[in-house]
C-alpha cells in the first residue's frame, strides 16, 4: 500500500472549513490593505533561492527540493515566496505601476524539514509583499495587515516581536563585532555552528545548540551598529507602531532564516512557547531586488504558515463557520420514485440548493443516510406521493413533516 510521502498532508473535506476560514479572512483583510493576488510558478530556477535566500541558510543548504528535468535545467520546489514575486515584480515590470506594488500570495511551499506538529513538507503560506517604498509606514502597515489577520481568526495572545538588522553597509562593522565576541568561544560551538563563524556569524545568533545559548545572553546587538538612515528607520518604525497602539518586544536576537533581509525584521508568536511557534515571519529586503539585477528598490512582506494558523486555532478552540450549506436530501420508494427523484433534484440544484439523492436502500435506512451527511430537510417520494404531484418534506431538526406541491418543493426548503 502507498502512503503520502512523509511529511505530507490529505485534507479531507471535515478539515477544509478551517482552511476556507483561514484563507478567506486572510485574503480580505489583505484587500482591505489594498494589495492584489498574485500566482507565481510551483517551481523556479534553482538559482533564483541559491543567490537571494542565502548559501548558509538552512533552506538552502539541507531543505530545498531540487531536480532537472529533461532538458537539464536547474529547478526548486519554490520553498518560500518572496523570491519569487520579487521575479515576477522585475519579469513583468511592476516598477512601471504605482508604487509600492502590493501583492499577496497563498499557495504550498516545500522543504525538506523534520515533520512534526506544525512543521511538515510540503505546507502552506499566506504571505504578502509590498514592494517599491522604503518608508517606515509601509513596515508598520505591513505589520498592521499581520495582527489584523490573525485578529479576524479569533485568535488571541500573540505577542509581535521586533528588531533591525540594519543595512548592508551597516553589516561588515557588525559582523566583526559578532566575530570579536564569539573568538574567545570557538570550542563551544558545534560544526554547524563554528562554519556560520566563518560564512555569516549572524546566523549563529539562530543556534538552537542549548550550549550556544547562555553565550548569546551578551552578544553585541544589530541596534548597536545601524547607521544613520537604518537608525533613523528604526526609530520611525517604533514611533509610529506606538502612534497606532501595536504593542511589540524588542528581541536582539531576531535575525530571521534567510539572507535578504535588512532593517525591520518581525514574527508573531503565540503565548504558549513551542519549537515551532513562530505563525508569521517578515522584514525587509531592501537589497534583493537589486541582487536580483534590478534597480535598486525596497521592499518589506512577511508569510504566514497555514496550518501553524490552523493548528492555533484548535488549540484557542475556535470553530471556523461551516464551509457549505447542510444538503437536503431526496429519498425515494420504488423505480419511478426514483427516476422522478432524480429529476426533482436537478431542478433543485438550479434553484441554488445542495441537493444529495440517497443511495438505493429501504426508506428508513435512506433516512439514516441522511442524518448522516448532516442533512437539513428530506423530501421523500413515494407512491402516494407521485399520484398526488406532491411530496413529503421532512424537517430533520424538528422531526416534523408535511406535504408539499413537487412543482413548488423549493419554495418550501428553509434556507440552510
Ligand atoms: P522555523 O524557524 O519554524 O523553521 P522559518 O524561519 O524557517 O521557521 P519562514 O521561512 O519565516 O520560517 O516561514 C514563515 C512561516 O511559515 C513560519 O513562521 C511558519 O508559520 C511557516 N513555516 C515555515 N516552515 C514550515 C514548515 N516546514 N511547516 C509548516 N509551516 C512552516
Ligand atoms: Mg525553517
Amino acid at each position: 500500500m502507498y502512503q503520502a510521502p512523509r511529511g505530507t498532508a490529505d485534507l479531507l473535506p471535515d478539515v477544509q472549513p478551517y482552511w476556507s476560514f483561514v484563507r478567506s479572512q486572510a485574503e480580505s483583510v489583505a484587500r482591505s490593505f489594498g494589495y492584489g493576488r498574485i500566482d507565481t510558478p510551483i517551481f523556479e530556477d534553482t538559482g533564483l533561492f541559491l543567490r537571494t535566500v542565502g548559501e548558509e541558510t538552512d533552506i538552502v543548504q539541507k531543505e530545498m527540493y531540487s531536480f532537472k528535468d529533461r532538458g537539464d535545467q536547474n529547478l526548486t520546489l519554490r520553498p518560500e515566496g518572496t523570491a519569487p514575486v520579487c521575479r515576477a515584480y522585475l519579469e513583468q515590470g511592476m516598477r512601471n505601476l504605482a508604487q509600492p506594488v502590493r501583492l499577496f500570495y497563498t499557495c504550498p511551499m516545500f522543504r525538506y524539514d523534520r515533520p512534526q506538529a506544525g512543521r511538515y513538507r510540503q505546507f502552506h503560506q499566506f504571505g504578502v509583499e509590498a514592494i517599491g517604498d522604503g518608508d517606515a509606514a509601509v513596515d508598520v502597515e505591513v505589520i498592521q495587515l499581520a495582527m489584523t489577520m490573525l485578529g479576524s481568526l479569533g485568535l488571541s495572545d500573540l505577542t509581535l516581536v521586533l528588531n533591525s538588522i540594519g543595512d548592508a553597509t551597516d553589516r561588515p562593522a557588525y559582523l566583526n563585532a559578532l566575530r570579536d565576541y564569539f573568538s574567545p568561544h570557538l570550542d563551544k560551538l558545534g560544526a554547524d555552528d563554528r562554519r556560520r563563524f566563518d560564512t555569516n556569524p549572524l546566523r549563529l545568533l539562530d543556534s538552537k545548540d542549548p550550549a550556544v545559548q547562555p553565550l548569546l545572553e551578551n552578544a553585541p546587538r544589530s541596534v548597536d551598529h545601524l547607521g544613520g538612515p537604518a537608525q533613523e528607520h528604526w526609530e520611525q518604525l517604533k514611533a509610529y507602531l506606538n502612534d497606532v497602539g501595536v504593542h511589540y518586544e524588542e528581541d536582539h536576537r531576531l535575525v530571521r532564516g534567510l539572507d535578504y533581509y535588512t532593517r525591520t525584521v518581525f514574527e508573531i508568536h503565540p503565548k504558549v512557547e513551542g519549537a515551532q511557534s513562530a505563525i508569521c515571519a517578515g522584514g525587509r529586503y531592501d537589497g534583493l531586488i537589486e541582487q536580483l539585477g534590478g534597480p535598486s528598490t525596497p521592499g518589506i512582506g512577511f508569510a504566514a504558515g497555514i496550518e501553524r494558523m490552523i493548528l492555533n486555532l484548535q488549540r484557542q478552540n475556535i470553530e471556523p463557520p461551516p464551509d457549505r450549506p447542510a444538503p437536503v436530501v431526496v429519498a425515494y420508494r420504488g423505480d419511478s420514485a426514483k427516476s422522478r427523484g432524480l429529476q426533482l433534484a436537478a431542478v433543485l440544484r438550479s434553484e441554488g440548493l445542495t441537493v444529495i439523492l440517497a443511495p438505493e436502500r429501504s426508506l428508513k435506512a435512506q433516512m439514516r443516510y441522511a442524518s448522516s451527511v448532516g442533512a437539513s430537510q428530506v423530501l421523500i417520494l413515494g407512491e402516494a406521493e407521485l399520484a398526488k404531484d406532491v411530496v413529503t418534506l421532512r424537517d430533520m431538526a424538528a422531526g416534523e413533516q408535511h406535504e408539499v406541491p413537487i412543482a413548488d418543493a423549493g419554495r418550501h426548503i428553509v434556507g440552510t
